[in-house]
């Protein structure tokens, strides 16, 4: 699936439509460049799973846990890990709770992650169109997140 925000306001109702569609366990791997949108969308999911505190890059803490709303969010970062291996830090008791999983630089966590995934991938600087532009490309791996992609594919294209 593939598609085109125009500006943040539309990344973050894209993030809200996601986060009413995803449960307990689901796993989202948001690849993009510095400034693509992936903590605008983040907020959005946020925001919809009914949490009311500010979303913060977790890039100098490798993880932000958010419990207060409809299912934990667990937000996150494994730049940190390029040079070092995610084994042994306990990610996977992240990645077999109720929670939600958003992962940013989840090459760096190959060793740990689950083959079930949703990924992201969101595009900047696409050549002819507006500066504020960004092109989403979402793709599943696993039963779970298909049956993901295909409600958000619905739920995206009824706005
Ligand atoms: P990242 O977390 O990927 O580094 P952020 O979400 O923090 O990116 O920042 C994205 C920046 O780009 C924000 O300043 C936002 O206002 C701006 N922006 C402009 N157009 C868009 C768009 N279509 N989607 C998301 N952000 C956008
Ligand atoms: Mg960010």
């Amino acid at each position: 699936m593939k598609f085109l925000t125009q500006n943040a306001i539309e990344t973050e109702k894209f993030g809200r439509v996601v986060g009413q569609l995803v449960q307990p366990g689901s796993l989202i791997l948001l690849n993009g460049d510095l400034g693509a949108g992936k903590t605008t969308f983040t907020k959005g999911l946020a925001q919809s799973l009914g949490i009311e505190r500010a979303i913060k890059s977790p890039t100098f803490t490798l993880i932000r846990e958010y419990r207060q709303g409809r299912l934990p969010l667990f937000h996150m970062d494994l730049y940190r890990l390029e040079h070092s291996s995610a084994d042994d830090l306990g990610l996977e008791e992240y990645f077999d709770s109720a929670g939600v999983c958003v992962v940013e630089w989840s090459q760096f966590g190959e060793d740990v992650l689950p083959a079930d995934r949703l990924v992201i991938d969101i595009q900047r600087d696409l050549p002819g169109f507006a500066a504020d532009t960004r092109q989403f490309t979402l793709r599943a791996a696993g039963s779970k997140s298909q049956q993901l992609l295909e409600k958000i594919t619905t739920a995206w294209s009824d706005q």
